[in-house]
Order: structure tokens, then C-alpha cells, then sequence
């Protein structure tokens, strides 16, 4: 077996923990608040800036620094990794079994330290409390991870370190170990346990970064295609919408059919009710919208008190049946809410040969425009120029 000088390799992972400490850090501040857990991962990547540096001064320093206060703050860095992974996936977080293990820990450390001296018992609890903080956190990202890269990566590297852990756990509780300390040479079990810690120090602060960062890569684009007030598409991710179903329709040839929907005499209802109220039944409208439809259709605000609907796979016929079904129930929905608010509805159809969906949005506003003219609450459609 080569050796490696441990004493070096355990500083070295207070180096890798600044380096990524740097990098939480700046996440942590320019991150949104809604990405939870960044906070508690940085604190614990601060204490293991501490902690190699203790476990380095062993045999240097006195007993109760580099032996009860380095562990006890390791095992409150992966408490509050265990928090942060916790907080991210949006579960509970078990804080106060993480500060009872910690103290738990400490207290028998602190016991097997100066009471009853003894470095294989010293390892077997420091081992228990950080594994099962690992294990946690293995469990929460299998259960709650999304099915993407940065999850499998993340993953991967916390299970892989948590066997590491539990080997060290194992070796010391039934198999004896061969080192007497910390540092001893020859130790094969130790000399992994270490360079794992070190390597996974920096490894899982940079697969934890990849995490937040893919969710805000997620926030952010739902953000960039949603209506702040109804939560439906917004224009531009409804002409992506659009786009995307044109081209599965020109593999299959299958329709689609688009509503345009606009509140009739809207302004009343702000200039009575206020503009608050509004708000409240422009947001009514958009959930009594996303009830009605089937599956498949994508509902989104159009502009103002417009919205509208595209309907892949659907044909003239099914389009008019469905708008004049909303309009019915928008009367009757309002009529509870508000009175005499009501909807018009044009109506147009994307035949097979069209690729733009702006002639076809046209058509819908041509329609829209007779509806309201013949006297409104109405559906109109029109066809397609020959
Ligand atoms: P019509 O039947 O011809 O459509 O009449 P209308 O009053 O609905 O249409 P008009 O275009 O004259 O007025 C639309 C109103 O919708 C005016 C505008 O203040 C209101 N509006 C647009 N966006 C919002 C919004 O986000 N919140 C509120 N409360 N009102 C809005
Ligand atoms: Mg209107
Ligand atoms: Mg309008």
C-alpha cells in the first residue's frame, strides 16, 4: 500500500472546503429565497474549514480541542448538511434529533476521551452520528430528487461517501481496527475513510451546487413562461406551445383549433368594483378555465382580459362544442361572483398545411371581433381563407 501522509491529506480538505465555501457563499446570497437549504449546506462547509485544521493539531494540541470539539463540530457540519438537503427537497427538518445526536455524541466522545480512554469507541460514535446523517440525506435525495443528472451525480457521490462511513462504522465495531490513532500508518480502512472525507468535502459542496443550480435554471424558466397574476402561459409560451404542437401536427397531420376568449365589458367591473377586484375575477376566470378544459389543452393570458386556448388534436366541431361549454358555465360562474360578467369567444382552426399560428390567431380575433359586434356572450368562428 503507498503511503500517504495523512496529516496533509486531512488539511488539505480544510482548503477544499474554503474553496467551496467561496462558492456556496456567493450562491447563498444571490440565489432566491425559494431555493431552501443553501444557508445551512454553507454553515456546515464553514465548520469543515475548522475541523481539519483540530484533527490536524492532534497529538499537538490538547485532547479536548483536536478530539471532542473536531468531532463534535463534524458532526455538527452533516447535521446541517442533513438539514440543507432536508430544507431543498422541501421535507421536515429534524432539528431537534440532529442537536440530540450532536450533544449525545459529544458527551460519550468526550466520556471515551478522558473517563475511559478509547479511540476505537471514540471512532464507533463519531461514525454512528455522522452515518446516520448521511443516510438521511441519501434517503431524502433517492425519495425527493428529480430525475435529472444533477440528482444522479449528487446522489451517487452521498451514497458512495455514506458506505465509506458505515465501513468505518463497521470495521470499528466488529472487526477491530488495526490503527490505534487517528493518524496511524497502515491503517487501509483509515487511510480511505480520510482521503474520502477529503475528496468528498469538496465533491459534494460542488454536486450540491449543481442541484440549486439546476433548480433555478427550473424556477426561472417557469417563471419566464408564466402569467404573474393567473399563473397561466404567458404570451410568449403560448406561441412556444403553439409552435412545438405545429410541428408534432406536421408529423401526424392531426389539427388544432384556437379560442380566443375576452371578458366582456371588463372595464366595468374595475371601474365599479376597483382594480383589486378584478385582479380576483381575472384570476376566478383563469382557474374556473383550467377546470374546464380537457387534458392536453394549453390555457394562457393573452393580454389584459384576453385569454387564449390552443387545442391540439381538436377540429372546428369539438372547438365550438367546448367554447360554447365555457361560455354556458362562465355565465353561470360569474353570474354567482358577478353579475352580468360575461365571456365572447372566437374560434379558429389550424389546418394541416398552416405553419404559422399568427394567421390562425388572426382568424381568432376576426371572429372575436363578430362576437362581440353581434352583441357579445357569444361564440363566433371563422375558417380558413380558401
Ligand atoms: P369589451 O366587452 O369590448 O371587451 O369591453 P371591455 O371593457 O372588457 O374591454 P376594454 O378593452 O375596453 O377594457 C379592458 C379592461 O381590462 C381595461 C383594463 O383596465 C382591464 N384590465 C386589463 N388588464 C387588467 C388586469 O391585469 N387587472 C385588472 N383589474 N384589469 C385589467
Ligand atoms: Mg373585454
Ligand atoms: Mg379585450
Amino acid at each position: 500500500m503507498p503511503q500517504i501522509d495523512l496529516r496533509t491529506t486531512v488539511l488539505l480538505s480544510a482548503v477544499m472546503s474554503a474553496l467551496m465555501s467561496v462558492v456556496l457563499l456567493s450562491a447563498y446570497y444571490s440565489f432566491p429565497r425559494s431555493i431552501k437549504g443553501i444557508g445551512r449546506w454553507v454553515s456546515g462547509s464553514l465548520l469543515l474549514i475548522v475541523t481539519p485544521v483540530l484533527f490536524w493539531l492532534r497529538d499537538i494540541a490538547p485532547d479536548w480541542l483536536s478530539i471532542v470539539v473536531a468531532n463534535c463540530l463534524v458532526m455538527a457540519a452533516m447535521a446541517l448538511w442533513m438539514l440543507a438537503v432536508q430544507a431543498f427537497y422541501g421535507r421536515p427538518q429534524t432539528w431537534r434529533c440532529a442537536a440530540a445526536l450532536t450533544v449525545l455524541g459529544t458527551l460519550l466522545l468526550a466520556w471515551y476521551a478522558f473517563g475511559q480512554p478509547n479511540y476505537v469507541a471514540r471512532v464507533t460514535i463519531a461514525t454512528f452520528v455522522v452515518g446516520i446523517f448521511y443516510c438521511v440525506q441519501c434517503v431524502v435525495i433517492v425519495r425527493y430528487g428529480e430525475r435529472h443528472f444533477s440528482t444522479y451525480f449528487f446522489g451517487t457521490l452521498m451514497i458512495a461517501q455514506t458506505l465509506v462511513v458505515l465501513l468505518r462504522f463497521g470495521t470499528s465495531l466488529f472487526a477491530g481496527m488495526t490503527g490505534q490513532s487517528f493518524f496511524a500508518p497502515g491503517d487501509a480502512i483509515q487511510i480511505i475513510y480520510l482521503s474520502s472525507n477529503t475528496l468528498m468535502d469538496l465533491a459534494l459542496s460542488a454536486a450540491f451546487m449543481l442541484v440549486i443550480t439546476r433548480r433555478l435554471h427550473v424556477e426561472l424558466d417557469v417563471l419566464s413562461r408564466t402569467d404573474p397574476l393567473t399563473l397561466l402561459l404567458n404570451r410568449r409560451a403560448l406561441y412556444a406551445a403553439g409552435q412545438e404542437a405545429l410541428e408534432g401536427m406536421a408529423e401526424d397531420g392531426a389539427e388544432m383549433a384556437l379560442l380566443l376568449i375576452d371578458l366582456d365589458h371588463f372595464k366595468r367591473i374595475n371601474d365599479s368594483m376597483g382594480h383589486a377586484e378584478g385582479d380576483r375575477v381575472l384570476t376566478a376566470f383563469s382557474s374556473m378555465l383550467r377546470r374546464e378544459l380537457p387534458p392536453g389543452a394549453y390555457p394562457g393570458r393573452f393580454g389584459g382580459e384576453e385569454f387564449l386556448v390552443l387545442l391540439p388534436r381538436t377540429g372546428m366541431t369539438g372547438a365550438l362544442a367546448l367554447a360554447e361549454r365555457l361560455r354556458a358555465t362562465s355565465s353561470r360562474f360569474f353570474g354567482e361572483r358577478v353579475a352580468d360578467l360575461t365571456i365572447s369567444i372566437g374560434v379558429a382552426c389550424l389546418e394541416k398545411s398552416e405553419t404559422r399560428l399568427d394567421d390562425a390567431i388572426g382568424r381568432a380575433d376576426l371572429a372575436l371581433y363578430r362576437a362581440k359586434s353581434a352583441g357579445r356572450n357569444r361564440v363566433e368562428a371563422v375558417m380558413q381563407a380558401a
